[in-house]
């Protein structure tokens, strides 16, 4: 029997995991997918929100500024890619001129700090790349960006390290009460048995909530469609840019990721299938018209890949958070800034479980602390040693990002070891270059293969069924 378990292994379920690994707890963090930060969590803009653009008194709003400031401080502590780059939101117009006022107001009340309105000059002296077109800006130096899937693989690497159950490859499909118990149904396999169950199945949320209680918010899948730049576009802006805001969305940006690349996006648009990620001509000449307007000089023909992720909206607009049953607790309906908020969120979990009858002990083993061997950052007479200790950090695999069969091999020996090869790549970085995978791709799936003593017919490229090869041929194996 566990204390507390946690359905969805987003940002939201991995923070929750690492705050309450620090108590004498049994844990337990079940994912319908293959790994964690397989749903929205691995598909966003990858923004530390500054905290100006929630209405103040709503859960977002008193959320933002703690959980941005957790952020950073989480993002040191567990050596997770990320970078103060400040956000500007660009107006055109005077109503966007007012908007920028209404979210500068918000901001100071929410309790951001360094907030001001700049007129087009400033805003151009700060990126250059801007359209003489742009009346005002608003700048908020607190924003950043940050690696997402990391952010959630390091925090719950370190709940595993401290005694957390991870178990992926397991859908919910029921939840009944026992007097004192839930038995968390999973198909025909034997029910996980725990005290305290919490909800954070992301865009599943409000299906796990009816399991157990009435309907209380509908969440409203909204798909958010992306490009990703290449790196040779050069220093485009250092900073985010932001289109001005609508009620569905933060508007297109114009985005630096932790990796020198560009993300441009993402639109807004209702589905009808939650599980939707493909991407549509329509959104991305949308969001490739919003881009060019702030910053004219974008070159799309760098673009190595789109994607889509989907937003938990909900009718109500703000997170759903609170003991909804008997023991049953729902983060529900985290919608953007949620990955921001991630930090914050189970800090008040923990406070509201706590308060439900959840005996919170300290635990005085508890292990903190990551460190990752990143070899292409480390200094060159450093780097002789490392390949004198390990032969493998002489052999590099991805040659776009520079990855060695080393730091591989090393992911393969974290807590939560990949087990397809975009896993590799969230994990050491393979295949996020401008290949994308085409080269590397073989030498990954071989390594995996290797030193998971698995076969590489059975290898997948990302979630459950994506396989790769078809079968043997005389000299090894046959691609899809
Ligand atoms: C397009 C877009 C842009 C965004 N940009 C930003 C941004 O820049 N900054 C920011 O702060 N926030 C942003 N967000 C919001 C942020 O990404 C989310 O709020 C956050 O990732 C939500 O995390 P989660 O853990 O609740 O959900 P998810 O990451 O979706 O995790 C839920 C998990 O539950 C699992 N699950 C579902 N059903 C079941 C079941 N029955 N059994 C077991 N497991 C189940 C899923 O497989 C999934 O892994 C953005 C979101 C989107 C979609």
């Amino acid at each position: 029997m566990h204390d507390v378990a946690i359905i969805g292994a987003g940002v939201i379920g991995c923070a929750l995991a690492y705050t309450l690994s620090s108590y004498d707890l049994s844990l337990v963090l079940i994912e319908k997918e293959n790994d964690v930060a397989m749903g929205a969590s691995r598909a966003n803009t990858a923004i530390i929100h500054a905290g100006y653009d929630p209405a103040p008194k709503t859960l977002m709003g008193k959320l933002n500024v703690e959980g941005m400031r957790l952020c950073y401080q989480l993002c040191q502590e567990l050596d997770v890619e990320h970078r103060n780059t400040g956000s500007l939101v660009v107006a055109f117009e005077e109503s966007q001129v007012n908007l920028l006022k209404t979210l500068l107001h918000q901001g100071i009340e929410n309790g951001c700090r360094g907030l001001e309105i700049i007129d087009g000059e400033q805003a151009r002296l700060r990126e250059p790349n801007l359209s003489k077109e742009i009346l005002a800006a608003l700048w908020a130096p607190e924003a950043g960006v940050i690696n997402p899937w990391e952010f959630a693989l390091a925090m719950a690497e370190v709940a595993v390290r401290n005694g957390l159950a991870f178990m992926p490859n397991t859908e919910v499909t029921g939840l009944q009460w026992q007097s004192d118990h839930y038995e968390i149904l999973r198909g025909e396999a034997p029910p996980v048995k725990a005290r305290f169950v919490v909800n954070a199945a992301g865009v599943n949320s409000d299906r796990i909530h009816q399991m157990v209680a009435p309907p209380a918010f509908e969440i409203i899948p909204t798909r958010g469609e992306y490009y990703l730049l290449d790196r040779t576009v050069g220093p485009l802006v250092q900073s985010i840019i932001f289109h001005s805001p609508t009620t569905r969305g933060k508007g297109v940006t114009v985005s630096p990721t932790i990796h020198d690349n560009f993300l441009i996006g993402p639109n807004s648009e209702i589905l009808e299938d939650r599980t939707d990620t493909g991407v549509t001509r329509k959104a991305l000449d949308h969001i490739k018209d919003m881009a060019v307007q702030m910053v004219p000089s974008l070159d799309l023909s760098a673009n190595i890949r789109n994607y889509a992720g989907v937003r938990a909206n909900s009718k109500q607009g703000d997170f759903f958070i609170g003991m909804s049953a008997e023991h049953f607790l729902d983060l529900a309906a985290i919608k953007s800034p949620g990955l921001t908020c991630a930090p914050s969120i189970a800090r008040l979990a923990s406070d509201l479980l706590e308060e439900a009858g959840l005996p919170m002990k300290e635990k005085s083993s508890w292990q903190g602390g990551r460190r990752v061997i990143r070899f292409k950052e480390i200094p060159e007479e450093e780097r002789q040693v490392f390949i004198k200790n390990n032969p493998l950090y002489g052999r590099v695999i991805c040659r776009c990002e520079t990855i060695t069969e080393g730091e591989i091999v090393a992911v393969m020996e974290r807590e939560i070891p990949p087990v397809s090869i975009d896993g590799v790549k969230r994990r050491a970085g393979t295949g996020m270059g401008r290949c994308q995978g085409g080269f590397c791709g073989p030498r990954v799936l071989e390594i995996l293969a290797r030193e998971s003593n698995r076969e590489p017919l059975s290898i997948e490229e990302d979630g459950r069924g994506s396989l790769i090869l078809t079968g043997e041929t005389k000299g090894g194996c046959a691609r899809v």
